[in-house]
Parts: C-alpha cells; structure tokens; sequence
C-alpha cells in the first residue's frame, strides 16, 4: 500500500536552541490542497477537523510549539528564539526536570521524528513547565492557560484514537489545571500584575483569535465544568466571580459589532448555567 500523502514537512533552515545549542529543524503543517476539512466548533472553542480520504485525520495543533529534541526546552517560535539571558541560564538548570515529566507519561520520546499526538500533548506539557521560566513581560501565565487546554483537548483526540489508555483521565487533570490558569490570567489582568496587552493572538485554538473576551468566557466555562466544588462556599464565590467576568462579555454584545457571534451566544449560554447553579447552590447549601 502506498503511504499516506505527506501532511507536513521540515523546514529546510534550521532551529538552533538558546539554551543548549544543539541545531533541529521544526516540523510544520501543509495546510493545503484539501488537507484541512474544517467540521465543528466545540463549545470550548476548539476547531474540530473532520478525516478525509487522502488524508485521513489532521491535528493542527500538534506543530506550534517549538521543542528542543535534546534539552526539551519548549515554546511558541517567537517566545523560543527572542528568550532572555536570564530565561536561558534557569531553563539549562532545570533540563532533567522537563525531561523526567514527559518521559515518565511518554517514555523514549523523540522530537526529531514526524510529530502524533503523543508528542503533541508532550510540547504543550514540556511548554507549560518551560513558561515557568519566562518573566511576566512574555505573559507565560497566559501561554500555559492555552497551553493546558490544548494539552486537554489533544488527550481527548488520543482517547478517541486508542481508548482505555487512561488518556480521558489525563484530559481531566488538564482540564482542571487549565482552570486554574484561565482564572489566574483574569486576575492577574485584573490587578495589573501580568497584562494582556502584548498577546498578538488569544487563540484559543489556531484558526480564529477570540481576544481578551474569550480568555474570559474560558476563565468561566472552566469553573463551571472544572472548578473544585469541594468546599461549598468556594464553589459558590467562584461562581459569582465567574459570572461577573461572563456577563461583561454579554454585555457588550449591542456595543460591538466586531465580536465574533459564536463566542456571544456561547456566552449567554453559559451564563445561564452558572446563574442555575448559583441559585441551586443557595437554595440547598
Ligand atoms: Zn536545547
């Protein structure tokens, strides 16, 4: 049989690492001639794509993560090649931890072959821990939100392909840990400690850029399906919280005549949800 019609390819000029040197060449998607059959928006924003015959199924989220096959150190292209000195010399320290966190999920993986989902869950872990790295003005808080909920939405993709393999359980974990970072950049934005001004594209997935408003639909979105609910009164706070931040959004839908419908009507959506369960929450405490 013949083997499937290439769905990306190498760069021909190399990548070369700052923090160990060592020379690679960054895989990227051929996004044409019919490879990329857009299907579904789901409600968390992520662009399903549908198989086709030619192709078969085609991740696009599996290639922007620049990651260093000998040092793991990884990031967005831009954050990867501009880092700062400071940000190199604390990335070479903490080579074996990035290492020892994706070996264990993924043991002998390779960042100099063709790229699965394996290894497309593997960047966005190995970006998350190398954003610990970055100062605010690069806004790692911001990028390890995003990072973590395409890392949830990739383990699905692989669950989907190879069930039982306890990747639904690990989509949770990031689900939850995505959570938390969506409502941390809300604050942080809130109280001025990391601002959003500098995020060229919010994504969250890679073909539509919904803004601040979708960082904070997110924030609200993952509470409601994510948040801890140990405590009762935490829950019931962070409810209210979220729906303040989901109500600004719809309350701009008359204003503005950019805003992407989509993301509005989900919007409306979700803040009844929450008001729902407020209400039950205060009703049965
Ligand atoms: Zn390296």
């Amino acid at each position: 049989m013949a083997e499937n019609p290439k769905i990306s390819f190498f760069a021909k000029n190399k990548t070369v690492c700052p923090v160990c040197g060592t020379e690679f060449y960054r895989e990227n998607l051929l996004s044409g001639g019919g490879r990329m059959n857009a299907g579904q928006l789901t409600l968390e924003m992520h662009r399903l794509y549908e198989p086709t015959q030619k192709f078969g199924k085609v991740y696009p989220l599996l290639y922007p993560v620049a990651v260093c096959p000998e040092c793991f150190t990884a990031a967005f292209e831009k954050d990867f090649l501009e880092m700062e000195n400071a940000t190199v010399t604390r990335l070479q320290s903490t080579r074996n931890d990035r290492k020892g966190s994706v070996e264990k999920l993924f043991p002998g993986i390779d960042f100099t072959q063709n790229r699965g989902l394996k290894e497309g869950i593997a960047s966005y872990i190995l970006a998350m821990i190398t954003y610990d790295s970055f100062p605010a003005e690069f806004t790692p808080t911001f990028k390890q939100a995003m990072c973590t909920l395409r890392a949830a939405w990739l383990c699905r993709h692989q669950e989907e392909e190879e069930p039982g393999e306890n990747f639904d359980y690990l989509a949770r974990i990031f689900y939850r840990k995505a959570s938390f970072f969506y409502r941390q950049v809300v604050e942080n934005e809130q109280t001025g400690k990391e601002s959003v001004e500098t995020i060229g594209n919010f994504g969250p997935d890679i073909d539509n850029n919904y803004g601040f408003d979708g960082v904070m639909y997110l924030a609200g979105l993952l509470e409601f399906y994510y948040g801890p609910r140990e405590n009762v009164q935490v829950r019931l706070q962070r409810l209210k919280n979220s729906m303040t931040v989901v109500s600004r959004i719809v309350g701009m839908r008359k204003s503005s005549k950019s805003k992407p419908s989509t993301l509005v009507e989900n919007a409306i959506e979700l803040h009844g949800k929450i008001k729902e369960e407020i209400k039950k929450l205060e009703n049965n405490p």
